[in-house]
């Protein structure tokens, strides 16, 4: 468990030389722990270390690590990120804080029908245009946002994408900026339901760049547990 920490440290240091790099503030960057391929005693040893902010994938995994945190989910900021069936919605909406992949309209209605309350969402875009993502084009992700207009339970409070695994630190940058550029436009208009504020992107492989080109919230996973 030594090693978690040491993971831990790591992720944060390296977040903090790429805002000083880039002359950010550090405190605008959040970790994001993806503990889908982790177990429960890691997740409790996260939390003792300081973290917050948990990701999942999977519904029912989700609701099964909430009953086992129950004395301390309360206090943990969940977020759902990839694919979301549409009949898994009413499972886990009331669940989780965040929801990071918001890719169809139809998904948007279910959201909308089952919160009780506003849902903080990030609107998927797929930057490198890859077949085999979900997530809008870049050029469709503005008007998307303006037929959310009509749902009082999403709120859109930034964009997501997952970059190709295999892109070039160059061409990471590019959809990295790409990103920053869009979701900086769609902030500017002041949308009521979509402030648009952060920017979630950045994974094991490249979030250290992500954070140089803007990103608010970095979702790490592998790399946190590697030999922990
Ligand atoms: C698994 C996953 C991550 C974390 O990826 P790592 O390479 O393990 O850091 C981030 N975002 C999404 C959407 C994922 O599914």
């Amino acid at each position: 468990m030594e090693t978690l920490k040491a993971n831990v440290d790591r992720v944060h240091q390296t977040i903090e030389e790429a805002c000083y790099k880039s002359e950010r503030d550090a405190s605008e960057v959040q970790l994001v722990a993806v503990t889908k391929s982790t177990d429960i005693d890691h997740m409790r040893r996260l939390y003792d270390l300081g973290e917050r902010h948990f990701a999942e994938n999977r519904s029912d995994q989700l609701l099964e690590r909430q009953e086992a945190l129950a004395d301390i989910a309360d206090e943990i900021h969940w977020h759902f990120i990839g694919r979301l069936q549409s009949r898994k919605v009413k499972d886990i909406v009331n669940q989780v804080e965040y929801i990071h992949s918001l890719d169809r309209l139809s998904l948007a209605k279910e959201i909308n029908k089952r919160a009780r309350k506003p849902v903080k969402c990030f609107v998927q875009v797929n930057v490198s245009q890859e077949a085999s993502k979900t997530g809008f084009p870049p050029e469709l992700v503005e008007a998307f946002i303006q037929e959310l207009a009509e749902f009082p339970h999403i709120t859109v409070v930034g964009l997501m994408t997952m970059a190709p695994y295999d892109a070039s630190e160059e061409d990471l940058r590019t959809y990295f900026q790409q990103m920053k550029h869009l979701q900086t436009q769609i902030a500017e208009v002041g949308y009521p339901h979509a402030p648009c504020q952060a920017l979630s992107m950045g994974m094991s492989q490249d979030y250290a760049i992500a954070v140089e080109e803007g990103a608010t919230m970095v979702r790490v996973g592998t790399t946190l547990f590697e030999g922990a």
